[in-house]
């Protein structure tokens, strides 16, 4: 009797490329507004497309951005439709849960799948600009964590990549981030892509924590080609999670004094360095942003390819890259926790693993002692019970809004739904540097849940279990 046949499983060259140590450049597209001419989007789509695939001198490839600060836009499963199948495996879509079910989320996978579009990343999705808090509650943020792991369930060969904010700076809102990058990577992600910033310490800590922990999963670096429009934008707030810091700023203006083209070869040569520095300390590839026309793609896509070549030493790298930013602060405030000493010092750990900074006394109020021990004698087993049992004192002492999946003795007996988006496994990109809620006044859930593990000694349970979503869909 013959074996049976398994078919062969689909190519994907995106995936070839990182599992070969081939340094990737993926170039942003994002989906255009719906109030633009399908056809005319597509054309345009196709021509940036051959723009960035006629680059030789790097991998390059698309990453298709899903409605990314606006709901008015085409999902970018259906508008990733335009590109060419022969190419679909090379490219990278994302899959934003904000305003989007579960229900939806299966429908647009359906698409993706029969599309052949495999290679997607999940993002909860930032607020909108302009919303409310009470707006921002309202909406529906379907968490990139479960997203993941429903998709790595299917049976098509989705290969997925996980989003984290590096640039935390305080030591609970990157454990935050650190802790739920880790319950991508369990759910079913192969890769991770890293927020866009300009910290190459915060890019170096996140390689040397997850390598410290052995787990070596491609890492791409989302980098922004400037202009002083997007600037002015990211100063503004309008792109949550990017932040530039006050010196970084100062030398903007002074890029800026001169010339509209002088600003412009600066952003250039800031960009061909990052992206050099990011392949010298081990990431896989990097995804640009603020690229968005087939020319300037294709200029920006050269000129790192070129950068990959003039940088072949970390330290020659390092010379050129102090001498440029002249030792600029990249930090957005003094005070900054960064995880290792030496960090920039030398590309990787050599000799022995670096030994991580102490993350000192967490400051908790006693109100915050208090509630934590009323509600750990309330509630101890709430997340055994029915999620409505007790409903009235979860009201009372643990702000209950009434889920249908209570999480309590799993999050340190502080309520997830008080997330603006709801989200149960950690802080969404949009998190503040120190660690304040993206929309909502005060700390983020998230970094108060980490601060109080860490004064209770539970740190590395965070990370442990995938929680599910307390809404009903
Ligand atoms: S509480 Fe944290 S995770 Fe929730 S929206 Fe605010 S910053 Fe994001």
């Amino acid at each position: 009797m013959s074996d049976p046949v398994t078919p062969a499983a689909p190519a994907n060259r995106f995936r070839d490329s990182l599992s070969n140590g081939e340094f990737v450049l993926l170039v942003e597209s994002s989906s255009p507004s719906l109030s633009n001419d399908p056809i005319a989007a597509g054309e345009r789509l196709a021509a940036f497309e051959e723009a960035v695939l006629s680059v030789s001198n790097v991998n390059t490839a698309l990453a298709v951005t899903d409605r990314y600060l606006s709901l008015d836009a085409w999902r970018a499963v259906e508008y990733a439709n335009a590109l060419r199948e022969e190419n679909r495996d090379r490219h990278v879509i994302y899959l934003s849960g904000r305003n989007t079910t579960g229900e939806e989320l299966r429908q647009l996978s359906d698409a993706a799948a029969k599309s052949r579009l495999f290679n997607v990343v999940p993002v909860s999705g930032n607020c909108v600009p302009g919303d409310t808090l009470r707006e921002c509650r309202k909406r529906v943020f379907s968490e990139s964590v479960g997203v993941i792991r429903n998709l790595a369930e299917r049976k098509e060969p989705f290969f997925l990549g996980g989003t984290t904010n590096p640039y935390a700076y305080t030591p609970f809102t990157m454990m935050g981030q650190y802790f739920k990058l880790v319950k991508k990577l369990n759910a079913g992600a192969s890769f991770v892509v890293a927020q866009a910033g300009w910290d190459m310490l915060k890019l170096q800590s996140l390689r040397w924590y997850f390598s410290g922990r052995s787990l070596f999963y491609p890492m791409i670096a989302r980098l922004v080609l400037l202009t002083p429009n997007l600037v002015e934008k990211i100063l503004a707030g309008e792109y949550p999670g990017i932040n530039i810091s006050p010196d970084f700023q100062k030398i903007l203006e002074k890029e800026l004094r001169y010339s509209l083209n002088q600003f412009e070869a600066a952003q250039y040569r800031r960009l061909e360095l990052q992206a050099a520095g990011c392949r010298l300390l081990g990431f896989s590839g990097i995804q640009l942003a603020g690229a968005e026309t087939p020319g300037r793609a294709k200029i920006a896509a050269e000129r790192i390819g070129n950068a990959l070549r003039e940088f072949n030493s970390f330290d020659s790298w390092l010379e050129e890259y102090n001498s440029y930013l002249a030792r600029a602060e990249m930090s957005p405030f003094t005070g900054s926790f960064y995880l290792y000493d030496h960090t920039l010092r030398r590309a990787y750990p050599d000799e022995e693993i670096p030994v991580a900074r102490d993350f000192g006394e967490p400051e908790i109020t006693p109100g915050e002692k208090f509630r934590f021990k009323l509600r750990r004698f309330l509630f101890p087993h709430a997340d055994r019970q029915r999620a409505e049992s007790r409903r009235l004192l979860k009201k009372l002492f643990a702000s209950c809004r009434g889920c249908s999946s209570c999480r309590l003795p799993k999050t340190e007996f502080i309520c997830t739904e008080g997330c603006p988006k709801r989200l149960p496994n950690g802080p969404c990109g949009g998190v503040k540097p120190h660690g304040n809620c993206e929309i909502a006044p005060g700390e983020c859930v998230h970094s108060r849940i980490v601060r109080l593990a860490h004064w209770n000694g539970t740190l590395p349970a965070l990370e442990d279990e995938i929680l599910d979503s307390g809404r009903d869909d």
